[in-house]
């Protein structure tokens, strides 16, 4: 297990997002110095200055603005810069313009000579991972993508509240895309080690319908939509796991979270970033690991990577 000695993060938007990761990462301890960067000059003065008057709350920390010098002894840099949803507006319908502002982060970050791994929150999260793989020249494991590490946090919760069950004891993955074509792993999904099918038989709660998988994965896929609706963005939950994703790499915890990354093969799939289960560590990516899905969720997941693909081939990199 690594330690947490002068580890650095680099979050580059200091944006809603980025801001609250920002914060979460504070109260986590898990880094010794937060630096942020953002073009607007007025808000990343005004999201530091806010963030260091609750220190004396946390274990201490440096949190301040800094340059694109500073990625180059970093240990994650995350990149939460670019434009966000508009109410109604697909992630996918964002890709041009978040594009065009990779290129420029990218640029500089490469430059500064770092060998952080690189973390991607901004959307389409997804194409954005793949984006900055290339844009970078990055080996694929230090490229990582939160994917659907949310998506599988709001399963879980949704799948434990019916359940009255401890989130952290339901097993569930969502797979794929970050977005409209991501896939519920109902298959592999369990409490305790024990299927659904078996579990709900024995269960005390007595909902009397079974597990309402439809309604249930609906919540999770148009979450986000129903959250930007609501109050203009998602932002806590998001925060909190790119934390997870940042705290498994800097301690070298090999967490398995769904992050997206690139494919090489697995579930037949190559030269796409996408999500599946993965150890996470030090080095970024450690191991992918393949999931027996059933037929339906496989062709699931092709329908996935075929959006994917498609987008792709509309690229400017
Ligand atoms: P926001 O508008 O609050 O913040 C974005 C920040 O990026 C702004 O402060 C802006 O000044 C900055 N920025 C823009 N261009 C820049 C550049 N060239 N260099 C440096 N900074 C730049 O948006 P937000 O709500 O923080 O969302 C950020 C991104 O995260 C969006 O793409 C959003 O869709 C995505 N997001 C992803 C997930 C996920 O699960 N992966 C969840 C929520 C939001």
């Amino acid at each position: 297990m690594g330690s947490d000695r002068g580890s650095k993060v680099v979050i580059i938007g200091a944006g809603l997002v980025g801001s609250t990761f920002a914060y979460s990462l504070m109260i986590n301890g898990a880094f010794s110095e937060i630096v942020m960067i953002d073009v607007n000059r007025a808000r990343l003065e005004g999201e530091v200055m806010d963030l260091n008057h609750g220190m004396s709350f946390v274990r201490p920390a440096t949190v301040r603005a800094g340059t694109y010098e500073d990625c180059a002894d970093a240990d994650v840099v995350v990149l939460t810069a670019g434009a966000n949803q508009k109410p109604g507006e697909t992630r996918i319908d964002l890709l041009s313009r978040n594009t065009a502002i990779f290129r420029d982060i990218v640029g500089k970050v490469t430059a500064s000579g770092t060998e952080a791994i690189l973390l991607v929150a901004t959307n389409p999260v997804d194409i954005m991972t793949y984006v900055t793989l290339r844009l970078s020249g990055f080996p694929p494991e230090r490229v990582i993508g939160s994917g659907t590490v949310l998506d599988s946090s709001r399963l879980r919760y949704l799948i434990g509240r019916h359940c009255r069950v401890d989130t952290s004891n339901v097993h569930a993955y969502v797979i794929g895309e970050h977005g409209d074509s991501e896939v519920p792993v109902w298959s592999l999904a369990n409490i305790a080690g024990v299927r659904f099918t078996d579990y709900c038989a024995v269960c005390s709660v007595g909902c009397g319908r079974g597990l309402p998988k439809d309604e249930i994965f609906g919540e999770v896929k148009n979450a986000a939509y129903r959250i930007i609706e609501g109050k203009g963005a998602t932002y806590y939950a998001i925060g909190l796991a790119l934390t997870e994703i940042a705290e498994s790499i800097i301690r070298d915890e090999h967490s398995i979270l769904t992050v997206s990354g690139l494919l090489s093969g697995q579930h037949g799939l190559r030269d796409m970033c996408l999500s599946i289960p993965s150890v996470v560590g030090r080095k970024g990516i450690l191991m992918r690991i393949e999931l027996g899905l059933s037929t339906e969720e496989q062709a699931l997941l092709q329908r996935s990577a075929v959006l994917i693909k498609e987008i792709q081939g509309q690229l400017k990199i």
